[in-house]
């Protein structure tokens, strides 16, 4: 039996170079060995209030930008979580499964929330990770490949399956989470203490976007925040914005970064960050000519409507099976 495999990304903004190494480029090494599910995650989106337009134009550049990292529709079921509506009754029976200090401690609503202060904070915000785990119970799902910051709310939902499955009988299958060891954390290049994300406001000078101009990706990796210590060496906490680069080059590449770190000793940190552009350059161009390519409107909703149908029959099933052990059905 192959495994289930499912993971999203929230349709939040522009995928950056983080989305993609931390997340779906694991999803696309491993889809022909499981039983895959990508979806877009648009209810995820409207944790905080969003363009409607924005909204649905982001959920068709998500789309495309999967088909453009290499998720293929033919092995991987590819749909929009909003066209499951068993998503929304999953997540509110979950939400009713968890507690208030296991949503209280989850580090991102921490992070996030302290930018508007806790009574200002959506609260979307505070239940997003039940929303998740009822993302990945509905599939019977065995790993999820995320990045490093969506962890704690993976291990959250086996927690809460497992709790589950005590109090009403064997109900849910238990999830793994999967953490590459390489690039799950990419950081911003101008502030490498914190990580690179799709939806910070400002300038965005620490945010290679997978559709950014080349000439803009490579100015950006030229002038990221280094230190002057002057040696190419992955040390992550004394030298942060060099192990970063030192991360994306080997996510990209594949190089054991003692490889990298012996290839550079002895040298400065310009060749180095020009090898580091060189090669996010090329992997922008492949991913930018083949966005272009599958970037037609008809063709993305064939797709996402073959894979709502195909997801909503386990969904159902799943969710059945948990109303009927709960005394609803
Ligand atoms: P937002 O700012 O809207 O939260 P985001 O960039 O954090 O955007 P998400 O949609 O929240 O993106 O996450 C999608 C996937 O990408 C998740 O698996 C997440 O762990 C992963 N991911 C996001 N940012 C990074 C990053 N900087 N490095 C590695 N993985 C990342
Ligand atoms: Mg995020």
């Amino acid at each position: 039996m192959k495994k289930v495999m499912l993971t999203g990304v929230r349709p939040s903004g522009n995928l950056t170079l983080g989305n993609y190494l931390g997340a779906i480029k694991n999803f696309v090494d491993k889809q022909k060995q499981c039983k895959s599910y990508i979806f877009i995650a648009d209810l995820h989106a409207i944790t905080s209030p969003k363009d409607p337009q924005k909204l649905k134009e982001s959920v068709q550049n998500c789309i495309a930008m999967y088909l453009a990292c290499g998720v293929d529709p033919n092995k991987t079921i590819v749909f929009k979580q909003s066209d499951v509506l068993e998503h929304g009754t999953m997540g509110f029976i979950m939400t009713f499964q968890t507690k208030f200090g296991e949503l209280n401690r989850m580090t991102q609503f921490k992070c996030k929330s302290q930018v508007a202060g806790k009574q200002g904070v959506d609260t979307g915000l505070f239940v997003y990770p039940t929303l998740m785990v009822g993302d990945i119970l509905l599939y019977n799902t065995n790993v999820v490949p995320v990045g490093k910051d969506q962890q704690q709310h993976v291990e959250l939902t086996r927690d809460l399956a497992e709790r589950f499955n005590k109090r009403y009988g064997n109900t849910f299958v238990l999830p793994d989470v999967y953490i590459a060891p390489v690039g799950n954390k990419i950081l911003n290049l101008q502030n490498p203490l914190e990580k690179m994300n799709k939806s910070d406001s400002g300038d965005n000078k620490g945010t290679i976007f997978l559709m950014e101009d080349l000439n803009s990706a490579r100015k950006k990796i030229m002038s990221a925040k280094t230190d002057s210590l002057n040696k190419v060496k992955f040390d992550e906490e004394n030298q942060p914005g060099i192990s970063n680069l030192i991360s994306i080059l080997a996510k990209i590449t594949d190089e054991a970064i003692q490889s990298i770190e012996k290839r550079y000793e002895g040298k400065g940190y310009g060749e180095f960050k020009k090898e580091v552009a060189d090669k996010v350059c090329e992997l922008l161009n492949k991913i930018q000519t083949n966005f272009n390519k599958f970037n037609d409107p008809d063709i993305l909703d064939g797709i996402v409507k073959d894979g709502a149908k195909k997801a909503t029959k386990t969904a159902k099933q799943t969710l059945q099976k948990s109303m009927r052990v709960l005394g609803l059905c």
